[in-house]
């Protein structure tokens, strides 16, 4: 299937690994040129350097996503460079986790503030861009947690409630004018931050990480995690032409946990 974004401008948050850098690459070899945003330069050009040597084209942006002036650099410097943005995939976030029972209001503070804060900035800045090509691609990583909150989770999965709400927000203003929104929520995958966030957790049970980590996703259906290139694949359509009719709505890739019949 032709996806029909070769020549597109994307922009992806968080693009210096995890999800963020397999959506990047995926987009780059559909022929989209690439913006990758992130904080740290060293691993952004990484990421670059991954997509020029599969033949794309892009451009890096050091950018701290939970200010609004990081936003605006990262907008201002896609557009400055390529001259359009066609695609925003939103993706950068961090949220630390806690038990319910005492968990710190700081911590929904960052969750909200870098998660919520960030896809809504870079949402309205960019919106302005793909109303005036009468074409426009906005893909929210939101995340499983948002519809099944663990005790231990509820900083990350409230801001991911606020982005299924985000979502549906921009979708309704803006299906009019070539512009999709809609948003993606990923089981647990296979990332640095699956792992960094449960260490202390696999420490406090007397085991690693790789093992607790098994034990998670042996508990759904798939039996698994997913990798970040089958989120980064998913992106890539609803970020296309394909899936130009596609308005608002919420892909839940969980390998079957969600339970929600119908
Ligand atoms: P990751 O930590 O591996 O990557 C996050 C990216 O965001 C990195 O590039 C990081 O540098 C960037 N980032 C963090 N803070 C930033 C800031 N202030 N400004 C700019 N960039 C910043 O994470 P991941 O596991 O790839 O997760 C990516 C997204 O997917 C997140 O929104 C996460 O909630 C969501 N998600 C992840 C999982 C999972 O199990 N890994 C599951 C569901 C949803």
């Amino acid at each position: 299937m032709d996806l029909g974004i070769a020549g597109r401008v994307a922009l992806v948050t968080g693009a210096s690994r995890g999800i963020g850098r397999a959506c990047a690459l995926e987009l780059a070899r559909e022929g989209a040129r690439i913006c990758l945003v992130a904080r740290d330069a060293e691993r952004l050009a990484d990421a670059l350097a991954a997509i020029e040597a599969a033949g794309g084209e892009g451009l890096t942006i050091s950018a701290d996503l939970a200010t609004p002036e990081g936003c605006r650099e990262a907008v201002e410097g896609c557009v400055g460079e390529f001259g359009a943005l066609h695609i925003l995939v939103n993706n950068a976030g961090a949220a630390r986790e806690h038990h319910v029972a005492d968990v710190p209001a700081e911590l929904f503070d960052d969750a909200l503030t870098l998660k919520l804060y960030g896809y809504l900035r870079m949402s309205q800045l960019a919106l302005p861009h793909m109303r005036g090509a009468g074409w426009g691609r906005i893909v929210n990583i939101a995340g499983a947690a948002g519809a099944s909150p663990l005790p231990d989770n509820l900083p990350m999965s409230i801001a991911n409630v606020g982005v299924l709400n985000l979502t549906r927000a921009f979708s309704d203003i803006a299906a009019r004018d070539g512009v999709t929104a809609n948003a993606i929520c990923p089981g647990l995958t296979d990332t640095d931050r699956a792992r960094e966030l449960r260490e202390e957790r696999a420490a406090a049970a007397g085991t690693d990480v790789e093992e607790l980590l098994t034990r998670m996703a042996s508990r759904t259906p798939a039996g698994r995690m997913a990798s970040p290139e089958e989120v980064a694949r998913v992106t890539c359509f609803l970020a296309s032409e394909a899936a130009s009719f596609v308005h608002g709505t919420a892909v839940y890739m969980d390998g079957g946990a969600r339970r929600a019949t119908p």
